[in-house]
């Protein structure tokens, strides 16, 4: 599992990182929103810690244009002590959970699991099995949908664009020579490139 951090205070950087080393993840961290912007543009997270109180840029705004993109990726957002309408507007913008500070870092790993528990990431070699075995043909976005639901994911469409974002990213960065194409966003067509 990567995270992705985002959070100006040097010493709370430093405190997360630990305790998400400790527990075997990876992290990389940033220090302002720019940073962060660039970080995940070009990598591939299975979540996002972002601090709401950045110095460069507000961090709410940071999570609602990432939604914008229709970046789906899980967000927890990180929140001042007592600040109830931060905590609002953040979910509002797209968070999927918020820990005030300061925070317990048994509490922090356990609303990581819980965030990933609910992505979909478990389903990432059913779906690749299910398109290899169908290369060159159109897989219905509902039989996936279903191979999902075998392995106990939600069996929302979000889910699925998200695997399939997920693994499309995979396969450029692995080379395979294999393209994952949306055929009128109700199917998926996986099938070899030559270059
Ligand atoms: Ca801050």
């Amino acid at each position: 599992m990567r995270i992705l951090l985002i959070e100006d205070s040097a010493r709370l950087r430093g405190l997360l990182c630990e305790a998400i080393r400790d527990e075997g993840w990876k992290i990389d961290a940033f220090e302002t929103a720019q940073e962060g912007r660039v970080a995940l543009r070009e990598g591939e997270y299975d979540l996002l810690l972002l601090d709401l109180g950045l110095p460069d840029e507000d961090g709410i705004d940071v999570l609602k244009s990432l939604r914008d993109a229709g970046t789906q990726t899980p967000v927890l957002a990180l929140t001042a002590r007592g600040a109830i309408d931060e905590r609002i507007a953040g979910l509002d913008a797209g968070a999927d959970d918020y820990l005030a500070k300061p925070f317990h870092n048994g509490e922090l790993t356990a609303r990581i699991r819980a965030l990933i528990r609910r992505s979909p990431v478990t389903s990432m070699p059913g779906l690749l099995e299910l398109l290899m075995r169908n290369g060159g043909k159109v897989v219905a976005k509902a039989r996936i949908e279903h191979t999902f639901s075998e392995f106990g994911d939600e069996r929302s469409s979000n889910a699925v664009e998200l695997a399939v974002s997920r693994l499309r990213k995979r396969l450029e960065r692995h080379n395979t020579h294999l393209s994952i194409e949306t055929i009128r966003g109700v199917s998926y067509l996986m099938r070899e490139v030559r270059d």
